[in-house]
């Protein structure tokens, strides 16, 4: 397999990526801001805009780091939750008190029906600093954090309704594993959603986004993190990413039905989503 533009086995390359994100950890959410001048929350803001989670729904954010996405999934469902209560208190004050049902109850609001997100990644300081992030923004009801591998994830079967992967799975060694694993924790008409790096269709915008990749990225990450190893493998990671269709093919061959995908920024980003039947 390959670790950037190196041939290593698939070992190495586990090893190697673990040691990349352990590195970055502690600079990882500035260097994320750097590098992409804060347009990755516009695009993670996307992927809950395009997933529209219900009240009640159970997220399995895999290569979760620290916690973006996650975080977002439950302030969406929050807000959720608060437009509901409050269209409930409208409708409320428009009855009279004859009319009010002897069983209303807001409870399912907060109770039984809540959101829950764990956070999965194989790498412990990501999720240290995710957790430490949690705590400082006091997020912590229906948030749990997992150290797990995509390609052998410790649940069972049929347990989730969403199943994210953002910007991980191009490290993931063997990523055909990781999208069966994806397809069996999700519950039947479950829904599968990756934001990955992709290719940039348009030559102008093409080249730009070359130019400041291969040469600003690994600058960046020296002067912000002393790291310019870590971050010319992450270039080099993207460059290698299969492209939009190629990706979409894959992941139908796994057995995920409705397969699309949407382009961010000209094709920088693009998020696909299929379902499990
Ligand atoms: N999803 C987060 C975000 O969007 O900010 C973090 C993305 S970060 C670029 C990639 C993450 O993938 C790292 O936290 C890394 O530890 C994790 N990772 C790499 N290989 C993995 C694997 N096989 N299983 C689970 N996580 C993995």
């Amino acid at each position: 397999t390959h670790f950037g533009y190196e041939t290593v086995s698939e070992a190495e390359k586990a090893t190697r990526v673990y040691k990349v994100f352990e590195n970055v950890a502690q600079k990882y959410d500035v260097m994320n801001d750097a590098m992409s001048l804060g347009i990755h929350r516009l695009w993670k803001d996307k992927l809950l805009h395009i997933m529209q989670p219900q009240p009640g729904a159970q997220l399995l954010d895999v290569a979760g780091g620290t916690g973006d996405i996650s975080f977002r999934f439950l302030e969406y469902i929050r807000s959720q939750q608060d437009r509901r209560k409050r269209q409930a208190a409208q409708s409320m004050q428009a009855l009279s008190w004859q009319d009010i049902p002897d069983n209303y109850s807001t409870e399912n609001e907060n109770g039984p029906r809540d959101s829950r997100a764990v956070v999965c990644d194989i790498n412990k300081e990501m999720l240290k600093v995710g957790k430490q992030k949690a705590d400082s923004m006091g997020i912590r009801a229906g948030l749990s954090w997992v150290v797990g591998d995509a390609e052998e994830l410790p649940f069972d079967d049929d347990q989730f309704d969403i199943y994210t992967i953002a910007f991980g799975i191009r490290n993931v060694t063997r990523i055909d594993q990781a999208l069966q694993e994806a397809l069996r924790v999700l519950k039947p008409g479950g829904r599968f959603m990756c934001l990955e790096f992709s290719k940039v269709k348009n030559p102008v915008l093409a080249r730009l986004y070359d130019a400041y990749s291969f040469q600003m990225i690994p600058v960046l990450g020296e002067v912000i993190a002393g790291d310019w190893k870590s971050y010319q493998y992450l270039v080099e990671s993207i460059r290698r990413f299969p492209d939009q269709e190629e990706f979409k093919h894959m992941i139908e061959d796994t057995g995920f039905c409705c397969v699309q995908y949407h382009n961010f920024t000209g094709g920088v980003v693009a998020l696909h989503s299929g379902f499990k039947l």
